[in-house]
């Protein structure tokens, strides 16, 4: 049936705060419209049902992308064209930029919007995959106020929001804090463009050493709603990818997804095709780390002295250590410079160590009485995430343990906490505050070294 213009109301508010208070007016009587890319399709089929819509379009509140340290504010106004042109995007965000590179032709990326994408609800909408692995958090307005909400908790069923009906979608943020991961996303349709996806995936990885050390799998036209492959994500966390492992990982793929049978593709065939992206990603990863570390390492070599031994203090605090580290430069590969950088460590004299040592943090603090830098401290408090998740009972007798280590031994406790709980950590200092001191500034000075051999494979990853 064709829609007659006539029967429907179009209001275009010059502020944000004007729409809200119509929304809350009449809640659920008038339908935002914003590029319109979705709703006018639903027009021209004589399928909309709303007759009073308020326009979105062009909002300054709404089209502002807002950079600050932690995060980026993406107005839910701004267009995929926006995202293509923004730099912080365009570096930060790979699989945000590739998502909008892929909607529609230029004409559809020049109007619909972000906040579009998400409220039309598809489950295969391409940006929404995106959204899930950066964990993205939305900024719901109201004339209540704003609240904020987990994108992943937003579409709780197919088409259905989280959304009241006085509400509107304000932004988009994302953590600035997910570094060193290798993205990963593929769009399968008929075409790239101007075509819906049949299966689309959006994925993240960090790799340490050999080992997954984070993964965020999420893939779209697979199930009622866009979802994360948490079976997936959760065989892989901490595995070496083999063979086996991506085996393994595309059978988890094929078993958690619930695609359907439907005009574009069939349950089987979707199925199939998240297990062989998901095989494709690992491999990805494989081939990445080996690229952006002998990248890293053939930089650094290239470096001046000084400007290199800034940059690998990170890694240990000892001056002493990075100088002649740096000055048996160059190192071919991950391994020899691994090698080189125990040699150096076990022959220093033991004032070297202690410089290093006073370098860390206390466990369960974040400060250390001399960091030796921002990334330092950064390292320091991921090494230490199974503190941060234990009760405060436990977290007080690891303090009032460090004080007696500190005491005894007139130093800071350190030990290599990576994959340690608290409970863990804390048996460990007890033990240790029965060593003598020569023996406990063995253990301690080798606990500096395995924390100094994961965090240059994470500089090389950087
Ligand atoms: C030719 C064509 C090709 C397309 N190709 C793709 C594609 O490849 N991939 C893809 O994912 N999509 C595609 N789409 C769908 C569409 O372009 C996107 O979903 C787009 O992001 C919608 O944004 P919009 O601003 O146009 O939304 P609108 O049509 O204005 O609105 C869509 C829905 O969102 C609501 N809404 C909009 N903004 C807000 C807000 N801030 N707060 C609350 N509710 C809001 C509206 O009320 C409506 O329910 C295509 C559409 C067309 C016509």
């Amino acid at each position: 049936m064709r829609s007659d213009p006539s029967d429907y109301e179009l209001v275009a508010p010059q502020n944000l705060s004007a729409v809200v208070a119509l929304l809350a007016e009449q809640p659920g009587q008038w339908l935002p419209i914003a590029g319109g890319t979705d709703v006018m399709v639903q027009y021209a089929a004589g399928k909309l049902a709303a007759r009073k819509l308020v326009s979105l379009w062009n909002l300054p509140e709404l089209r502002r992308m807002e950079v600050s340290a932690d995060e980026i504010r993406i107005g839910s106004g701004c267009t995929y064209t926006d995202l293509r042109r923004h730099e912080v995007v365009e570096r930060e965000f790979p699989l945000l930029a590739c998502a909008a590179r892929w909607t529609g032709g230029i004409a559809n990326q020049n109007r619909g919007t972000l906040g579009g994408n998400i409220v039309n609800a598809s489950p295969a909408a391409d940006s929404l995959p995106a959204l899930l692995v950066y964990d993205a958090q939305l900024i719901l307005a109201s004339a209540r106020g704003d609240r904020r909400v987990s994108y992943r908790d937003f579409h709780t069923g197919y088409k259905q929001t989280l959304l009241a009906a006085d509400e509107l979608i304000r932004s988009v943020c994302l953590s600035r804090r997910l570094v060193g991961y290798i993205s990963y996303s593929r769009k399968v349709g008929a075409r790239n463009a101007q075509a819906i996806s049949k299966v689309c995936v959006a994925a993240l990885g960090r790799v340490l050493g050999d080992v997954i050390e984070d993964v965020r799998i999420a893939a779209g036209s697979v199930a009622p709603v866009p979802m994360r492959l948490q079976k997936t994500e959760q065989l892989l966390r901490g595995k070496t990818i083999d063979a086996t492992l991506s085996q393994r990982a595309r059978e988890t793929a094929m078993g958690e997804v619930r695609p359907i049978d439907d005009i574009r593709s069939t349950a089987r065939y979707r199925a199939a095709v998240v297990g062989n992206l998901v095989a494709e990603f690992l491999q990805k990863m494989v081939e990445g780390r080996q690229g952006s570390r002998s990248e890293a390492l053939a930089r650094w070599n290239r470096l001046s002295s000084n400007d290199a031994d800034r940059e690998i203090l990170d890694c240990c605090g000892s001056s002493a250590w990075s100088r002649e580290l740096v000055a048996c430069r160059p190192f071919d590969d991950e391994q020899s410079l691994i090698t080189a950088s125990d040699k150096i460590w076990n022959r220093l004299p033991l004032q070297d160590w202690l410089e290093a040592l006073s370098k860390h943090p206390r466990i369960g603090e974040q400060k250390a009485p001399q960091a030796a830098s921002v990334q330092s401290a950064t390292w320091s408090a991921q090494e230490q995430q199974g503190v941060s998740a234990e009760g405060e009972a436990i977290q007080s007798a690891l303090a009032d343990a460090n004080r007696e280590y500190e005491r005894r031994f007139g130093r800071v406790f350190i030990v290599c906490a990576t994959g340690k709980s608290a409970g863990e950590m804390l048996e460990i200092l007890r033990n240790r505050l029965r060593n003598d001191d020569v023996t406990e500034l063995r253990v301690a000075a080798e606990e500096q070294r395995r924390i100094t051999n994961l965090r240059l494979k994470k500089w090389l990853q950087r």
